[in-house]
């Protein structure tokens, strides 16, 4: 039997405010409906993703009209809340939560924060839950440093966190610079901060040595906080020789006492359009589409076990999301 699946991560509707896009379309996203029924995947977290360029806020709205437009057709999606948390596994349909990739998806470098604030009143209203906000995507913005900058924290970063306190939404920090990760952990300790802590779609730095993976230390502090850790499956963030490293990653999520937090981030995006042709094929062909949940799990079974297995598909992900909707 398939076991249900929670994935933390992907980019279905960015990709659908593409003309002519449609959620059935297999062969244009690995996160389309067809192979997240296939791979049994039972709840989908959908990113909200804005880079950092003029009124990128307008396409980070326009992407939660788009979700709540999924809530409301015919298709096999629903909006996941408290009342699914029990019985979603037996639910024939997938439960959808949505998440914000940058805080440039509700505020650009130009307006207020206030209008920021307001942006993101907004977008929770339209889809009713955020799960997770990212400050930051690959660049930095007025947040904070993205993964390929080195920027830390700035006033407006600290003022989104004091607006995070007790708001059951967690922090990202799959996007951050490490200067980022280190000055937000620090801010919330120092202030008292009530915010969960995860990594939606990350690996680990010291299996395999990438921007985008996690230095262990901060693996640990999102472990210790009982956090999550997604598991990528971007060839480019595994080990782009190597499809077994992702077994390894596993292990390191493991070995750094991470056995409740590990999950699935799998992070399908709409790659045809890529400027860096280096980065083809983007998944390996074992992991380049949501079908592929039950041999993956199989795989794990072998090395992991039942119950370890169990977790990361679907259990730990669950159990954080129960504990900060409590
Ligand atoms: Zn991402």
């Amino acid at each position: 039997m398939k076991k249900p699946v929670v994935d933390l991560h992907c980019d279905l509707l960015s990709y659908l405010t593409r003309p002519n896009t449609s959620i059935d379309d297999a062969e244009e996203i690995g996160c389309a409906i067809p192979w997240l029924k296939e791979g049994n995947v039972k709840l989908q977290i959908m990113a909200i993703f804005a880079p950092v360029e003029g009124k990128s806020h307008e396409f980070g709205l326009k992407q939660s009209e788009i979700f709540q437009n999924l809530n409301k057709e015919d298709n096999a999606l629903y909006r996941f809340g408290k009342q699914h948390l029990e019985t979603f596994s037996n639910n024939e349909n997938i439960g959808m939560l949505a998440a914000i990739e940058s805080g440039s998806a509700f505020c650009d470098e130009n307006m207020t924060l206030k209008q920021g604030f307001d942006h993101l009143e907004k977008i929770i209203k339209i889809v009713g839950n955020v799960l997770y906000i990212s400050f930051t995507h690959h660049a930095e913005n007025r947040f904070g440093g993205g993964n390929y900058s080195t920027a830390g924290l700035k006033n407006d970063g600290k003022t989104l966190i004091d607006y995070l306190h007790n708001r059951n939404i967690a922090i990202d920090f799959s996007h951050t610079s490490d200067a980022l990760a280190y000055d937000i952990l620090n801010y919330i300790s120092k202030e008292n901060i009530n915010v969960p802590i995860i990594a939606s779609h990350s690996n680990y730095r010291s299996v395999f040595d990438h921007p985008r993976n996690l230095p262990d230390d901060i693996a640990k502090e999102i472990i210790h906080q009982k956090g999550l850790i997604g598991l990528n499956f971007v060839r480019a963030f595994v080990n782009p020789e190597k499809v077994e490293a992702l077994d390894e990653h596993v292990v390191q999520g493991i070995e750094l006492g991470g056995e409740n937090a590990i999950c699935y981030g799998a992070d399908y995006f709409y790659t045809k359009d890529n400027p860096d042709k280096s980065r083809i094929p983007f998944y390996f062909k074992e992991h380049d589409n949501a079908g592929h949940y039950s041999p993956i799990n199989e795989i794990l079974e072998k090395d992991f076990g039942v119950d370890q297995t169990n977790k990361i598909s679907s259990q730990n992900a669950l159990d954080f999301i129960a504990r900060i909707w409590k």
